[in-house]
């Protein structure tokens, strides 16, 4: 669908791309934006309709993508859906460069800037010089959340949004502590055994606790570490993860007993071994893997688990909710979790994709979606705004190339600048439309739609949007001959 505006650029709603091309062919409408794709409506003004339609808006946050979906407040339609790709991982690599640079300048006593140390709150005094204020996020968490902010405020301005939907935690811990909560989806405990073994799985990170993935068994199963058949319970403290592998070996014995029996037969295999063939570094063998992480599960720790990545994921969730609900308003907002999420793509037998996972975000019809998007899906990719380091660093900090100066404009276009691009030559003649490199010599590279790069002459580039920090991409795979439409 193509997103309409009224002659003041107030949102109208969407119309269908036939109905745009029809509607552009007779002037009376031109293009606003060419990402995300949005008309003007010459003759019609929003005052005057009797009622526009109202839209709600679904967020599937993560920390790659971020899927969203646009869905009618009345009507059960899905009319648009855009999956953003986040530079998360850019931004941590940018700073471990420029520490390495700092680091670097610090060591050879060309004073720059002292190293800051004490940069952590200790009790309530802010040490000497942080920067960190409350509520302060890792740049690269921040960069997410403000990622996902810019779209929501940029898409409200083009579309009637109202309400929004936004998977604030991926566990609800209020229904594991209480799963007998009364309710259509939770009878016969079908969501509870969802979100139960979803955050059995987020806690213990995808991996096995007693081999740690040693076994090579890509089978997860939700363990019970005291046996049920020796009067174990059911209850979320005695569960925890393990391969099908682990979970067949381990039997109806407990941790205790197992790791006993473990030991027994290592130390019997040892007792067996020529100790003259011995080798200087012996591999662990899978039992001794499993005697050292049966010690962690019993003391508490999860194998495999980076706690600060979880806990990082979760406040970028929280930080994000916040200036969410300023926007649509307590009444306007359903927060749901993942678990629900993934009950909902379930039932709905959607395949697995971030936009779709945004749709079966909160609450869904009985019978699902209409979709009228076509099957199109907006790809944006954060990028930057670029650099302004003049040079190349290495890991060291060390400058090993000198860049000149250059102006970031060159014959009116910079980089990231949308255009179309007439090619009159070579293997890629047509007309293209995408994210422009400029270069010097007047030779730009263009990173088409279809996520093609090919080479184009300023002459024949034409200035379509400005730069904004994103690439877009309307396909995912490689299609030739669409148009941004
Ligand atoms: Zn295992």
């Amino acid at each position: 669908m193509v997103i309409a505006l009224d002659k003041h650029k107030k949102p109208v709603g969407f119309v269908t791309e036939k109905r745009a091309r029809q509607l552009m062919d007779r002037k009376r409408a031109c293009v606003y934006r060419y990402f995300p794709f949005s008309i003007i409506l010459k003759d019609i003004d929003v005052r005057s309709l009797e009622d526009v339609p109202s839209y709600r808006i679904k967020i599937d946050p993560g920390s790659v993508h971020t899927g969203i979906a646009i869905v009618g407040n009345n009507d059960d339609t899905v009319y648009y859906y855009i999956q953003i790709e986040h530079r998360a991982s850019t931004v941590k690599k940018n700073l471990d460069t420029r520490r390495g640079a700092r680091r670097n300048r610090r060591t050879r006593e060309t004073w720059y800037r002292r190293a800051k140390w004490g940069n952590k709150t200790v009790g309530n005094h802010q040490s000497y010089d942080s920067s960190r204020k409350d509520g302060w996020l890792p740049p690269s968490v921040q960069s997410i959340v403000d990622n996902i902010i810019h779209w929501v405020s940029k898409l409200r301005k083009l579309v009637n949004i109202t309400d929004c939907s936004f998977e604030a935690v991926r566990i609800d811990t209020q229904l594991l502590d209480n799963p007998d909560i009364e309710g259509k989806e939770y009878q016969n405990g079908t969501l509870a055994g969802y979100e139960l073994k979803e955050y059995l799985m987020d806690r213990y990170g995808h991996t096995c606790q007693y081999c740690g993935g040693a076994s090579g068994d890509p089978v997860l199963e939700v363990e019970h570490k005291h046996p049920k058949g020796q009067g174990g319970s059911d209850k979320v403290s005695n569960l925890t993860v393990a391969c099908h592998k682990c979970n067949q070996a381990k039997g109806n014995r407990t941790l205790e007993q197992w790791q006993k029996e473990l030991q027994a037969k290592e130390s019997a295999g040892k007792a067996g071994k020529n100790p003259g063939q011995s080798e200087e570094k012996p591999k662990k063998t899978l039992n001794q893997i499993r005697i050292e992480n049966i010690g962690k599960v019993l003391e508490g720790q999860a194998v495999g688990v980076s706690d600060r990545y979880c806990a990082w994921v979760t406040s970028s969730r929280r930080a994000t909710e916040r200036p969410l609900f300023e926007m649509f308003g307590a009444d306007h907002m359903e927060c749901s979790s993942g678990g629900h999420t993934k009950y909902n793509r379930t039932e709905l037998n959607l395949p697995k994709d971030h936009h779709y996972d945004a749709l079966c975000v909160g609450t869904v019809p009985e019978d699902g979606y209409r979709d009228r998007t076509n099957g199109r899906v907006l790809y944006v990719k954060a990028v930057g705004r670029g650099s302004r380091l003049r040079g190349k660093i290495n890991k060291c900090g060390i400058i090993t190339v000198k860049l000149g100066k250059r102006a970031k404009r060159i014959y009116g276009f910079m980089n990231g600048d949308i255009v179309t691009a007439d090619v009159l030559k070579g293997k890629h003649v047509g007309h293209h439309c995408g994210r422009v490199m400029v270069r010097e010599r007047g030779c730009f590279d263009v990173r088409t739609l279809t996520g093609e790069l090919i080479s184009a002459s300023y002459r024949n580039c034409k200035l379509k949007q400005y730069a904004d920090g994103y690439q877009y991409q309307t396909e995912a795979k490689r299609q030739k001959g669409n148009s941004s439409r």
